[in-house]
């Protein structure tokens, strides 16, 4: 079968047996967001070329070797998205939705960079974004803050995660910072790689996001943008962390802590893991009030961040809570040409009964014995079995899965109960 047709490299499928843990996490994501009043958008996946420069930034990874940007039929250079960002401030402004206004957002879905894949980095992978606009902070800033606490709590890995803060100031602080960051690095220039001294030209701060190890004892060294704040960005971000010491939630001040696209101003942060070995970033974003004004809307504040879902569901696989649900609760066997019938009826009704049973139903006949080993494959707990002599004493027969329990003969009615009693707990 060597010609068989494979996916892409570094976009993968997500089967069957992973998907309850994926619905589970989505559903408490949903949740979670709706305890704040987030609405969800939801974005195409394409957008023009343009966009994504005018707004990441010409000199970043993402931009400079990782987008999938083609030419359409009519000639327009289009990309898929890399990021969420962009496309939701264009739809916003498109839609006019900032003016004298106030948006809580959050989108879902694939994004698109051109990486080296590996466990944590594909070229297709699925983001959570949420965005907040029109509130100039600290208090919006602090509460993106919350919800991923309040996240990382209900998913049961709040152990797992840190949150690391810092802050970017403002354009014009960022100049100064740069030409002293300029500097420190020319005196340094045996230590910087291909990358890093390109860098030093176009965007010198971008060299601090270096993933090279061999680097990290020259970033180490480099003066600190802290240092360069002035008054009203320090009162910020100090607002941002008197919040998160009176609610009691840990962080660590990280000021080599840059991202790795261009918008950002003032507060950025990253909920980092231990866990997942190099790719440990599992949620990253920060303030962006400049970009509304770079893509053409009146100037206004913006604030939002991404969870990658992909490293987030590595992150629940490592925890006993991360097991995945079975798809099924119950599986209906029935043989005879009377018990199919009537097994296909009680079927029906117990989907009306009980609206939140997961049940399959045998299709295909087959002997008792191989419709059992269906049922046990399925995952479900119990099997629901309807022979020609369940059928005359108007019965069924429950027989327990996975546990070592007597198989019951019950009325239709009392099976119907007996399944309401001992079905429908929530996955997480
Ligand atoms: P990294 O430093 O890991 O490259 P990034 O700074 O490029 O991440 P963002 O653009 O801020 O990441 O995206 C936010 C989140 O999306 C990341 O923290 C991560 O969880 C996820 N993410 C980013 N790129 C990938 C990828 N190629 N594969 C899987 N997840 C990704
Ligand atoms: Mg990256």
């Amino acid at each position: 079968m060597a010609n068989n047709i494979q996916a892409i490299r570094g976009m993968h499928d997500v089967l069957p047996d992973q998907t309850p843990l994926w619905q589970a996490t989505e559903q408490t994501i949903r949740e979670v967001l709706a305890a704040y009043g987030y609405s969800e958008i939801r974005l195409p996946i394409v957008e023009k070329t343009e966009l994504f420069k005018r707004s990441i930034g010409e000199v970043t990874d993402i931009v400079e070797k990782e987008m999938y940007t083609f030419e359409d039929r009519n000639g327009d250079s289009l990309t898929l998205r890399p990021e969420g960002t962009a496309g939701c401030l264009r739809a916003c402004l498109e839609h006019g939705l900032l003016h004298n206004q106030s948006h809580r957002l959050w989108y879902y879905g694939p994004m698109y960079r051109h990486e080296r894949p590996q466990k944590g980095r594909y070229r297709q992978f699925i983001q959570l974004g949420v965005e907040a606009y029109g509130m100039a902070g600290p208090d919006i800033d602090a509460e993106l803050i919350l919800i991923m606490d309040r996240l990382w709590k209900k998913l049961g890995i709040r152990d797992k995660v840190t949150l690391q803060l810092n802050s970017l100031g403002t354009i014009d602080e960022r100049l100064v910072y740069r030409n002293s960051l300029v500097s420190y690095f020319e005196q340094h220039l045996d230590k910087l790689d291909e990358d890093s001294l390109r860098r030093l030209k176009t965007n010198p701060l971008r060299i601090l996001d270096t993933k090279n190890p061999a680097m990290q004892d020259v970033v180490a060294g480099a003066p600190e943008l802290m240092a360069y704040l002035g008054a009203e960005s320090l009162d910020h971000f100090r607002a941002i962390t008197a919040t998160l010491d009176d609610l009691g939630i840990a962080y660590a001040i990280n000021t080599r802590l840059v991202r790795g696209l261009d918008y950002y101003s003032k507060t950025v942060f990253e909920w980092v893991t231990t866990e997942l070995g190099s790719q440990g970033t599992v949620c990253a974003g920060g303030r962006y009030d400049t970009l509304i004004e770079q893509l053409g809307g009146k100037a206004n504040y913006g604030i939002g961040f991404a969870m990658g879902m992909e490293r987030l569901l590595a992150l629940l696989e490592t925890t006993t809570d991360g097991v995945a649900t079975s798809s099924v609760d119950a599986y209906l066997v029935r043989t005879g040409a009377m018990a199919e019938q009537e097994g296909l009826r009680f079927s029906e009704t117990l989907r009306n009964e009980i609206p939140s049973l997961k049940l399959q139903v045998n299709c295909g006949g087959g002997s008792f014995k191989s419709q059992f080993k269906k049922a046990d494959k399925s995952g479900a707990k119990f099997a629901i079995i309807l022979g020609d002599d369940e059928v005359s004493r108007a019965e069924v027969g429950i027989k327990f899965l996975r546990d070592e329990q007597e198989q019951q003969s019950l009325s239709q009615q009392a099976a119907i109960e007996f399944l309401q009693a001992h079905i429908g707990q929530k996955a997480i």
